[in-house]
């Protein structure tokens, strides 16, 4: 290649397929793709599922609200095509591990879920499993994001049925759902306030750090039945239950599912 021609497309990849995220060239490979905001600004997908993953809810770039994520096609291309001419970084193509939870489902008729769409975030959240059901035993939770099937986002719960549909691939499909944690314990001693996600942990404990934000206990959801199970591990709610003092010994291990380093 000419070196006039090569200085120009090194512009052109700088310029258009660079990622604010990880200042490397955008680039798709295997199952991943280019993803574009409602902003019009591009990442690499796993940079955005790992924004998204820390529950932000605005651009990387300018700061307008994400309220829902596209594959870019076009800059998809173009990063194929330039990618002939410049050396190809690998680097950034991380795995996915790293920062979400990647939740194989397998093929089934009756999953047991009820999902909803959610008001400004892209995905839809989970906010009811059937523990008798194949959702259940593939590890999603009630109280999980989910961001993507197969590295592919969606608009709506009607678009996420039909990639339900049409991704399965051996059988299984992946999908990213926001970093999110499982934990089975018997008791829980920290003091909660609510938000709207579910309760920020106040301090620090033995299972919980300082602002993980609990979204889910025993399969519950619904901030009142959450509550609930939240006291009988032995939390106390600020501003909620000012005297709540710990009486109950629970005889079951209680799972929760929580969020970690949402406002750190
Ligand atoms: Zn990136
Ligand atoms: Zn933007």
């Amino acid at each position: 290649m000419e070196r006039m021609e090569q200085t120009v497309v090194q512009e052109l990849s700088d310029t258009l397929l660079q990622c604010v995220v990880c200042s490397n060239n955008m680039t798709c490979k295997d199952r991943l793709c280019l993803i574009c905001v409602p902003c019009t600004h591009r990442f690499c997908s796993h940079c955005i599922y790992e924004w998204l993953g820390k529950l932000n809810r605005s651009c990387p770039c300018c700061r307008q609200p994400i309220s829902s994520l596209m594959v870019d096609h076009q800059t998809k291309d173009l990063s194929s095509l330039l990618s002939n001419y410049c050396d190809s970084n690998d680097d950034n193509v991380d795995n996915i591990h790293n920062f979400t939870s990647l939740i194989n489902l397998k093929e089934s008729s009756r999953y047991g879920m009820v999902l909803y769409n959610i008001r400004n975030f892209p995905g839809i959240k989970v906010s009811y499993v059937d523990n008798t059901l194949s959702a259940y035993r593939d590890g999603v939770r009630a109280g999980d994001i989910i961001l993507a099937i197969n590295s592919k986002p969606f608009f709506n719960l009607q678009q996420f049925h039909s990639l339900l549909k049409s991704e399965f691939i051996d059988g299984n499909l992946s999908m990213v759902t926001c970093k999110r944690f499982v934990i089975h314990i018997h008791s829980l001693k920290n003091s909660f306030v609510k938000h709207e996600w579910g309760y920020i942990a106040l301090h620090d404990c033995a299972q919980l750090k300082k602002n993980d934000i609990v979204v889910s206990c025993n399969g519950k959801t619904h901030p009142d039945q959450l509550l609930v199970d939240l006291r009988r591990l032995g939390s106390y709610i600020n501003y909620t239950i000012p005297h709540f003092k710990n009486h109950y010994t629970p005889s079951n291990t209680a799972e929760i599912v929580y969020y970690s380093n949402f406002i750190r």
